[in-house]
């Protein structure tokens, strides 16, 4: 059963409605309590195959940070995220400068840059607050 072309399948329509109503970037598994909410039968394995297979065909954008799982996004253009390390928030940002990014790393290497984005780790003002605010 080797995967040729991209299927329509109610389940991948429910999984991507789940990412697409989302208004933050949500794990595998926060997509998974989503989607069984509608389809109570379905298994984790089926939304996580389901998800890279939406990724692979730029319907949703996975974003894979090293110790953390993956997040998946709705928006596919090319855009950055800041981080917060405090509790994990991970919020859309557009930075002008990272349009530039690209060039330097084409022009140091010699790859071809097909894609790159740029996550800003930091607090957020929330955290900020519960820290206590005025240190820094
Ligand atoms: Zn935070
Ligand atoms: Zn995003």
């Amino acid at each position: 059963m080797a995967e040729t072309g991209y299927r329509t399948t109610t389940r991948r329509t429910l999984i991507l409605d789940a990412v697409r109503a989302a208004d933050h970037h949500l794990t595998a598994g926060e997509i998974f309590e989503r989607v069984r909410r509608q389809d109570p039968r379905i298994a984790y394995g089926t939304v996580y195959r389901s998800l890279h297979v939406l990724a692979e065909h730029g319907l949703v954008q996975e974003l894979t940070f090293a110790d953390q799982a993956s997040r998946f996004d709705k928006r596919v253009d090319r855009h950055d995220h800041v981080h917060c390390l405090g509790c994990g928030a991970l919020v859309d940002v557009d930075v002008p400068v990272a349009l530039m990014a690209h060039h330097v790393a084409a022009e140091q290497t010699g790859f071809a840059i097909l894609s790159h984005q740029t996550t800003f780790t930091g607090r957020c003002p929330a955290c900020q607050v519960a820290a206590g605010g005025s240190s820094s």
